[in-house]
Parts: structure tokens; C-alpha cells; sequence
């Protein structure tokens, strides 16, 4: 297995980072997970873009172009022969002695990649998932895809200690996010999403959703939606990277409608289907 650190890739196992590093030490730094399939990435520009908008966002300059990112990428994909995974890639602000303050001089950003083999989760496509409800006690910043995780960790391991797949995430009645995925609910065969703002991740793969919407008129809307709604609604998915487009099924012990995915969302997983077919040819 071979790792991207910097601008080499090597043995993974010769992978290492300072314990001063300041991603380790802060988590200040950011980080995208890309989808293989058939051995070619998805959706990798947006990825590549929303990378590089997050970096910026918190002063961190990447040490190198996306044009040059994706071929190390790509090298990296075949180097370690992935057919169907993921990969990780994070970028922190570099290692200098522990301080609050950003380091002065020339602090080079640390960039570390890898790959993880990992199959489409094709039981959970077919069947739903079962999720529950939990207040989102995150910061304000939620649209920055920080290294910070605590209050998303927090969420998904409450959700699994109730037997179920996610949990999502609510600011009083305002239904904002899964821990870590998008939430999508149909109301009068309307799919509706939160608006991309500093309360939610401006999914890759909710936009891939919008899109395949409005492609083929099924009627969509970005705004918040409430508690009640969500609990009135006539179908409920998720949708992340490895999630795809994903059913729920089940809401804190109650059913969605009869606990079986709704039409709207059989459509939009059909879809999705083709999108990777046309990108990846899988
Ligand atoms: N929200 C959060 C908090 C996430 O961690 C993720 C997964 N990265 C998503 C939404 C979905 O984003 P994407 O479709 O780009 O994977």
C-alpha cells in the first residue's frame, strides 16, 4: 500500500507526521473523502474544489495546484490498484511548536492522501436505513470540512448505540444535517433539502442530487424544514460520498410511512446509478 505525504508517494508505513503537527495537535486543517469507482474517481473536480474553498477558508494555502493534486491522485489510485473504495486526503496548517496562534515564517502545509478498498453499501441502497434524531450541538461553521468532528463523532455514536446507521442533526425545529450526510425529505412529491450555508456541508453529492432534479423535472426546493415536517414527510434519504443516495426508513423507532424507501427515492438511486455509470463507466 502506497501513501501521498507531501509530494511523494511512498510505502504507507513510512507515512508519518510530527506529533507537533498542528492537525494532530488542533485539528486545524481539512480534509475530502472522493469516491472510486471501477477505478476512476467521482465527481473529483468538485472535491478537488471544495478542498481548496475550505483551505482558503481557514488561510491555509495548498501546496500545490488541483491539476497536480488530481494527478498524484490518480497516481495514487493505480499505484494501489483501487477498483472500488475511497480516498482520504487532508491537508493541515503544518507542524511548529504548540501555540494557539498561526505559525509565522515558512510553515509548509502538511498534505497526507490515502486509499481504502470499500464496496457499495448495496444491502443498505435496497433496504433503508434506520436513523434518530439528535440536537446539532456543532459550531457555526459547518460548511468548512474541518478535521474538527467531536460534535459530528458525538451524533454517529449515539445513533449506533441505538442500532441505527445515522443521526440526524436538528437547531431546535430546524432540521439541519446527518452527522455525516446530507437529509433530503419529499413533501407533497416535492424533494426538499436544507439551503448550503454555514449550518450545513454543501454536499458533493446533494448537489449531484439537485441537479439530477432539475434535470428531469422532479420538483426540488433548498430551504430549511422543520421537526414536524420531517416528521409528516412522504419519504426521508440521506446522501454522502460512500452513502450514495440512501433510504430512511425509520425515525427514532418510527416508521416512515410503511418503512419501505419511497418512489422518489428509487427514482433519484436510479439515477445517481447512471450518473456513475457516465463518469466511471461501472
Ligand atoms: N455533511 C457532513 C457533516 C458530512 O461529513 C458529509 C460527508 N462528507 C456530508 C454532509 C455529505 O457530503 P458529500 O456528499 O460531499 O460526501
Amino acid at each position: 500500500e502506497f501513501a501521498l505525504l507531501n509530494e511523494e508517494i511512498i510505502d504507507r508505513s513510512q507515512a508519518k507526521v510530527d506529533i507537533e503537527d498542528r492537525g494532530y495537535q488542533f485539528g486545524d486543517g481539512v480534509y475530502e473523502v472522493i469516491r472510486v469507482y471501477n477505478g476512476k474517481m467521482f465527481t473529483l473536480t468538485e472535491h478537488l474544489k471544495r478542498f481548496a474553498d475550505s483551505a482558503e477558508s481557514i488561510g491555509i494555502s495548498l501546496p500545490f495546484t488541483s491539476l497536480k493534486l488530481s494527478e498524484m491522485l490518480e497516481e495514487l489510485t493505480e499505484k494501489n490498484n483501487l477498483q472500488t473504495g475511497n480516498i482520504y486526503m487532508q491537508v493541515t496548517r503544518g507542524t511548529a511548536p504548540r501555540n494557539h496562534l498561526f505559525p509565522t515564517g515558512n510553515v509548509t502545509p502538511t498534505l497526507v492522501a490515502y486509499t481504502i478498498n470499500g464496496v457499495r453499501p448495496l444491502e443498505n441502497l435496497k433496504s433503508g436505513v434506520k436513523t434518530i434524531l439528535t440536537e446539532d450541538i456543532r459550531w457555526l461553521r459547518c460548511d468548512i470540512k474541518s478535521l474538527n468532528l467531536l460534535g459530528n463523532l458525538l451524533a454517529k455514536q449515539k445513533a449506533s448505540e441505538q442500532g441505527c446507521f445515522e443521526a440526524i442533526q436538528h437547531r431546535g425545529q430546524e432540521v439541519t444535517e446527518g452527522s455525516s450526510s446530507n437529509i433530503f425529505m419529499v413533501k407533497n412529491g416535492t424533494v426538499i433539502t436544507h439551503e448550503s450555508n454555514h449550518l450545513i456541508l454543501k454536499g458533493i453529492t446533494k448537489d449531484v442530487i439537485l441537479d439530477l432534479c432539475f434535470k428531469n423535472n422532479i420538483p426540488v426546493q433548498e430551504r430549511t424544514f422543520s421537526l414536524t415536517e420531517l416528521e409528516e414527510a412522504e419519504e426521508v434519504f440521506l446522501s454522502s460520498t460512500t452513502a450514495e443516495v440512501m433510504p430512511v426508513i425509520e425515525i427514532d423507532g418510527k416508521k416512515i410511512r410503511s418503512g419501505i424507501p419511497g418512489h422518489l427515492t428509487r427514482k433519484l438511486q436510479d439515477l445517481f446509478e447512471k450518473e456513475i455509470e457516465k463518469q466511471c463507466g461501472a
